[in-house]
């Protein structure tokens, strides 16, 4: 893997987050509070402010900083799982990692958000498309099929029940309606996906 440009992947990854934002309003209006897309606009563009101080650190220390301000920012109940992604991916990842080390750090991660949500795949949240995702670094994916991976896991969110969060007050009500964690999730995949993609 070519080294990573830190500094490219925040500005690319608040860039999608601000574009798609009124979206993911629209889906937490639909199962949710509404604040989804402001929040994660705000965590990001949060990030995107101290993007240079984040890139002058090494890759684990840049994620740990990142995960942090985004538990700071976010808010909602998205704000500390975001935040425990990026931190444990922190803790986890090494300096210059290769796939299997981003896999395995990966893969810690998305435990880390499970025990923190007390969730797990199934219950519509973000973890049903963290994943997913898992499963296709570990099956040796390319990043335009990973990327694809995570948008078809954000829709199959749609005939879910949700059983965790806010929407699952709605109960059966919830069925129909895509996750909002979840879109937000599968559009920073295909973020990093490209922006990786485009240097490996
Ligand atoms: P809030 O629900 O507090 O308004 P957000 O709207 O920012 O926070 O985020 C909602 C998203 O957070 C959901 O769509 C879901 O993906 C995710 N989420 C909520 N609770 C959990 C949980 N316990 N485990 C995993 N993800 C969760
Ligand atoms: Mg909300």
């Amino acid at each position: 893997m070519a080294a990573l440009n830190l500094a490219e992947l925040i500005a690319a990854a608040a860039d999608t987050i601000g574009a798609h934002a009124e979206e993911l309003t629209a889906l937490d209006q639909a199962i949710g509070d509404g604040d989804h897309g402001l929040n994660m606009k705000r965590g990001f563009e949060a990030v995107r402010a101290d993007a240079e101080a984040f890139a002058a650190k090494s890759l684990p220390e840049a994620l740990k900083a990142i995960g942090t301000k985004l538990v700071m920012t976010i808010g909602g109940a998205s704000g500390p799982l975001f935040g425990t992604l990026f931190m444990a991916l922190g803790k986890e990842i090494s300096t210059e990692p290769d796939r299997a080390d981003l896999t395995a750090a990966f893969g810690k991660a998305i435990e880390a958000v499970a025990a923190r949500g007390k969730s797990q795949v199934g219950q519509k949240t973000m973890l049903d498309v963290l994943q997913p995702v898992h499963d296709a670094l570990l099956r040796g994916k390319t990043a335009p099929e990973i990327a694809n991976i995570a948008d078809a896991a954000a829709d199959a969110t749609m005939p879910m029940k949700a059983l965790r969060g806010r929407a699952s007050f709605l109960g059966d009500r919830s069925i129909g309606h895509m996750d909002p964690g979840a879109r937000s999730t599968a559009l920073l995949v295909r973020t990093v996906a490209q922006t990786i993609g485009k240097s490996a």
